[in-house]
């Protein structure tokens, strides 16, 4: 069956191209898709625009769009176990995170299915005179364009698709080109539990030729874009011409404070999850370590132990503590980065080099990695690696740890441990970051936004401003006896 989805119909690339996907751990192929190119794109969107215009989904009352949100969370449980195979395939990522994932997922479904469900109506305006009936209703904003990452696919393309679907719009989505199974896999579910024709579109293929049309194209109303920060800025460009309304999760250098007084079994514990989950290809990982002084020399000892620990292997390997990086490029370029950090005088304290053992040879493995003694002008403190890299920075007050966590264009995520309950407030509300996280690293539920400040993005997934991302608010005001005004008599 072809791969692309568009106007209700699976179809082949307009000019017969398909990719090979290959799994990253040990390069076995996946299969081969559809790859879309610009006249791909420009059909989808058509599609999109035509079920926006003429189709019954915007119309549709909030309570039926919330029930078939409901039905894809059963359905999304129902096929559990193939999706997060096939998303460990796609990425090399342990099965056990991507069964993790699939609950999120699901979860995601249940909360924008309920929202949608409960909301909707509007709200009434008190205009403070008789005679008029003022309020305000929540529409969609009609087409969107879904742009998404590798590193977590069908979770990301989830917190895009369910509230887009919830608020009445049509779309287009672009996953990465490296990891396109379960977005086929969500969109198939989508059309089993009976979203009109058109209303979900589904375009495989590489950014700049996919990708583009869905920032650019003036059928398009919205882009909604989770990727890297350069890519970023290209989608905002590209969308000015036509002013659309945008969205931008981009991605992060977190800090991850430690106090002396910190609980450190606990602290060195999640140091570690913190950076090293997913080998480090999360946007909010906590990259970059502060730890007091008199706590540092014992802290990293420990955290580097635990790195030493780590063991590294497929999706399928129950030893396994973590897998592959998604490419032989994205390796080449965290390669380079740790080599820009010890050429900077950052100090090797564990990994660096690729690993010796021979099962892992076929895979594009990357050990975790701790780089000492690292201070806030070196470039491995202020760029992104979104590998298994962790930079460690010492402070001394907390002054000095609030300047160093907010020293970085990023604003994404950022936690502070300490058992000093009060200091652990201020400097929560003192960090410019959209998730601030107290003695713990990464939990996150659908109830809450997710977003960044800075150059980390704007706009905001998940929550109730999750679901208002894709709505205009309207203003109808109803004049209910009419009379001429003689202003200008
Ligand atoms: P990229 O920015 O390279 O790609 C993201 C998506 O954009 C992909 O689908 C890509 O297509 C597409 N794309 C590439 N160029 C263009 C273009 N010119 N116009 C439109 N679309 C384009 O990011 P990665 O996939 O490498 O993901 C890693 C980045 O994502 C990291 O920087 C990370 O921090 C960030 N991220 C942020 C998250 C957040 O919530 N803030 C969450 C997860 C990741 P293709 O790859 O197919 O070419």
């Amino acid at each position: 069956m072809p791969d692309l989805f568009i106007a209700g119909e699976w179809t082949a690339a307009l000019d017969g191209r398909l990719r090979e996907i290959r799994c990253p751990a040990d390069g076995t192929l996946v299969g081969a898709v559809d790859e879309a190119g610009p006249e791909d794109a420009s059909a989808a969107i058509a599609a999109a625009r035509d079920a926006f215009d003429r189709g019954p989904w915007p119309r549709t009352p909030a309570a039926e769009r919330g029930a078939l949100l409901l039905r894809v969370a059963a359905l999304l449980e129902r096929d559990k176990a193939a999706l997060a195979r096939a998303e460990s395939l796609d990425t090399g990522k342990r099965l056990v995170e991507s069964e993790y994932d699939l609950d999120d997922i699901a979860a995601c479904f249940r909360y924008f299915g309920a929202l949608t469900a409960s909301g909707g109506g509007g709200r009434i305006v008190d205009t403070g005179g008789a005679g008029t009936d003022s309020r305000v209703v929540y529409e969609p904003v009609g087409v969107c364009g879904l742009i998404t990452p590798w590193n977590y696919p069908l979770l990301q393309a989830a917190w895009k698709v369910a509230p887009a679907l919830g608020a009445g719009n049509a779309f287009v989505l672009k996953p990465s080109e490296l990891t396109p199974h379960t977005a086929i896999g969500l969109i198939r579910l989508l059309a089993e539990a009976g979203l009109p024709d058109g209303v979900a579109n589904l375009v495989l293929g590489a950014g700049p030729e996919a990708g583009v049309p869905l920032a650019s194209d003036p059928r398009v109303d919205m882009v909604s874009f989770t990727g890297g920060l350069v890519t970023g800025r290209r989608v905002m460009a590209a969308a000015a011409a036509t002013v659309k309304k945008v969205a931008l999760e981009l991605g992060g250098k977190n800090p991850n404070i430690v106090f002396a007084d910190a609980d450190f079994d606990t602290a060195v514990d999640y140091a570690l999850t913190a950076v090293f989950l997913h080998s480090g290809q999360v946007c909010s990982a906590g990259a970059r370590l502060l730890v007091q002084d008199e706590l540092h020399d014992r802290f990293v000892d420990a955290v580097v132990a635990g790195a030493r620990r780590i063991r590294l292997g497929g999706p399928f390997d129950p030893a396994a503590r973590t897998g592959p990086l998604i490419s032989a490029a994205h390796r080449d370029r965290v390669e380079a980065y740790v080599a820009a950090g010890l050429a900077e005088g950052a100090v090797l304290r564990c990994g660096g080099t690729r690993p010796a053992d021979p099962a892992l040879r076929d895979g594009f493995y990357y050990p975790p990695t701790v780089l000492d003694e690292c201070g806030p002008g070196m470039s491995v403190v202020r760029d992104e690696s979104f590998g298994p890299v962790l930079t460690v920075e010492r402070f001394r007050t907390e002054d000095e740890a609030v300047a160093l966590a907010n020293d970085t264009v990023y604003g994404l995520a950022g936690a502070v441990w300490t058992q000093d309950g009060e200091r652990a407030h201020r400097v929560a509300a003192r960090l410019r970051a959209g998730t601030v996280w107290i003695n713990d690293f990464h939990p996150y539920v659908p109830q809450a936004e997710w977003g960044g400040m800075k150059q980390s993005g704007f706009g905001r997934e998940l929550g109730p401003s999750g679901l208002a991302e894709y709505q205009e608010a309207k203003h109808i005001w109803r004049n209910l006896a009419p009379r001429p005004q003689g202003w200008f008599s």
